[in-house]
């Protein structure tokens, strides 16, 4: 069996380390670069927490890396604009991205969709890659059906740059596929401090939280009458992701198009 050739962008990063550490671990992936905006023309064992991983050499530029390299995957877990900047430019050298890196707009995910239909490349998005949180948003899509409502709670370290996180909208978008349109709440509700009854995603309350000491968490409560439901999922590290991400370059070299989502690729 062939390796799947792997850049890993964001090396340095709580997520990308942990994604160098699992494709160089992993006997079927071979790492081949990665891209670091600060460093160039370096080895990936001079960085700081990675000195165990040998010849890999890392580039600044992702145009010059994927020209210098050859690659079947790139690895994104950098920020949203660069994310958006390095997955149209794999896309453009025929390499398939498979990007954790969170908070595209619809309309990027929608060009992005445009590109892999016009190319006929892969690509997979996924704002969570932790089984357990996709567990959760399926759950909370079977619990829908029969609680129209509910408020989405979603907690995360504060270093985290985008709010809400890209898991409780993909959960919000789940269980809008499912449930009719509803304003919750008393329709002459008002706040008393603005902000206070969360994001308004099609009538359901999105509320974020951010706290040092937290990693990954997001609860999804339903109420009824004289009943409500919990679904609550905690990641207590970076590792738990990093199942999900090894399922998406699998994936990702079998699929033709692009998916959002990695309830898509589970069977
Ligand atoms: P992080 O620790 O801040 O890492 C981001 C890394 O990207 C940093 O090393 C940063 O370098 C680097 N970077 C910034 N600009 C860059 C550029 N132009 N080129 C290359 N690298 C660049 O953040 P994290 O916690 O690892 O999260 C990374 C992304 O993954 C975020 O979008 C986060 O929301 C997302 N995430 C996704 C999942 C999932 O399951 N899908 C789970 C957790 C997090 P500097 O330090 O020099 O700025």
């Amino acid at each position: 069996m062939e390796k799947i050739r792997i850049i890993v962008a964001g090396p340095r990063g709580r997520m990308g380390s942990e994604a160098v550490k699992m494709v160089n671990s992993t006997e079927h992936f071979e790492l081949v670069a990665a891209v670091d905006h600060k460093y160039d023309g370096i080895m990936l064992s001079d960085l700081e927490g990675l000195h165990s991983i040998h010849n890999v050499p890392v580039y600044s530029n992702i145009e010059t890396c994927l020209q210098n390299v050859g690659a079947d995957v790139l690895i994104d877990l950098t920020t949203p604009e660069v994310g958006m900047h390095h997955t149209k430019t794999a896309l453009a050298y025929n390499v398939r991205p498979v990007v954790g890196t969170t908070g595209f707009t619809a309309s990027d995910l929608e060009e992005l969709e445009h590109i892999c239909q016009e190319k006929d490349l892969g690509c997979i998005i996924a704002p969570n890659f932790a089984i357990g949180a996709v567990l959760m948003m399926k759950f909370s899509q079977m619990a829908a059906k029969y609680f129209s409502d509910v408020e989405i709670i979603e907690l995360h370290h504060d270093q985290k740059l985008d709010a809400p996180s890209g898991t409780a909208v993909k959960t919000a978008e789940m269980i809008s596929a499912v449930r009719e349109t509803k304003e919750q709440g008393h329709p002459n509700e008002k706040e008393t401090i603005q902000g206070v009854r969360g994001g308004n995603y099609d009538g359901m309350h999105i509320h974020s939280v951010r706290l040092p000491g937290l990693v990954a968490h997001q609860q999804v409560l339903f109420g009824s009458d004289g009943q409500t439901l919990t679904i609550r999922h905690d990641s207590y590290n970076r590792g738990s992701f990093m199942s999900g991400v090894k399922v998406a370059v699998e994936s990702v070299m079998e699929h033709n198009s692009f998916v959002y989502g990695l309830e898509n690729i589970l069977v």
